[in-house]
């Protein structure tokens, strides 16, 4: 039995969610933030190997080709990695390295550099890693160090976090760093730009009336939706619900795909009250 909770963030997601699709028209710009990991696609132990779940790639397509809509990917990742893992879709804006490094659908490219005494910091921390003969599971990304433990058995999973948050935490007490706790790893990374910042400076730049979802699973995407909260949707994608500052909870990959399939339709029906099937 779902828990009381669940019950009334699944009814409370599907009014939000008719009123927020209800203002989507062809006539009108629309923006679809997205994360990516866990959100458009199942985790998996080879991170490279994390494509997105059968039908959204099509859907993104769609709703790219209709013109209507700006898709932007939102995501930890470097942007190179979600490139490769969204083709055959090109000529998508994305925020990556939440929000580190930013690319246009022109192939504008804007990094924010690290200051010295945090490239520092981050060197140390790969350091400390490295000194436990951890290589096969450090990530390197522009603003931060990643210790990797999806696949690994649970036990062991919790040693290494234990091990790496001991060893982190000196290096935490840095203003400008924070130690981010994430499924399937720990990530010593700048405190700022998080999501929430990229997020802040897509809105910025909008006209008021602009519909604007923002679409995430992890506590990254937390940044993100509070910031929206106030002015668009953001939307929690997850199996099982949580605490969350999203205004409406869907499961992937059934209810994630039936929310990109309404998106479409009434980003190109003339008519959108025509049932979908
Ligand atoms: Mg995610």
């Amino acid at each position: 039995m779902p828990h009381l909770t669940e019950i009334a963030a699944l009814n409370q997601s599907t009014a939000v969610l008719n009123d927020f699709l209800a203002t989507l028209s062809p006539s009108n710009p629309s923006v679809l933030m997205l994360d990516y990991d866990g959100t458009l696609a199942p985790f998996q132990v080879d991170r490279f190997h994390a494509y997105p779940y059968p039908g959204v790639l099509p859907l993104l397509e769609n709703i790219q080709r209709s013109g209507t809509t700006r898709i932007i990917i939102v995501t930890g990742r470097p942007i190179h990695e979600v490139q490769a893992l969204l083709q055959p879709l090109t000529h998508i804006e994305i925020w990556g390295a939440h929000g580190l490094d930013h690319l246009l659908p022109d192939g504008t490219r804007r990094q924010i550099p690290i200051v010295p005494e945090l490239a520092a910091i981050l060197e140390q921390a790969q350091q400390t890693l490295k000194q436990r003969s951890l290589e096969d599971q450090i990530e390197i990304k522009p603003g931060g160090v990643v210790l990797h433990w999806r696949g690994l058995p649970d036990d062991t999973a919790r040693t290494l976090r234990a091990q790496t948050f001991e060893d982190w935490t000196l290096l935490a007490q840095h203003p400008s760093i924070k130690l981010l706790d994430f499924e399937g790893g720990i990530e010593l990374r700048v405190l700022r730009p998080d999501k929430g910042d990229a997020v802040a400076a897509v809105l910025k730049l909008l006209a008021r009336d602009t519909p604007v979802a923002f679409l995430g699973d992890d506590f990254t995407d937390e940044d993100g939706f509070r910031v929206l909260s106030h002015r668009g949707l953001p939307i929690l994608v997850r199996d099982e619900y949580r605490e969350t500052s999203a205004r409406a909870w869907i499961k992937p990959p059934e209810d994630l795909l039936r929310f990109l399939e309404q998106w479409l339709h009434r980003t190109t029906s003339t008519n959108p009250a025509d049932p979908l099937h």
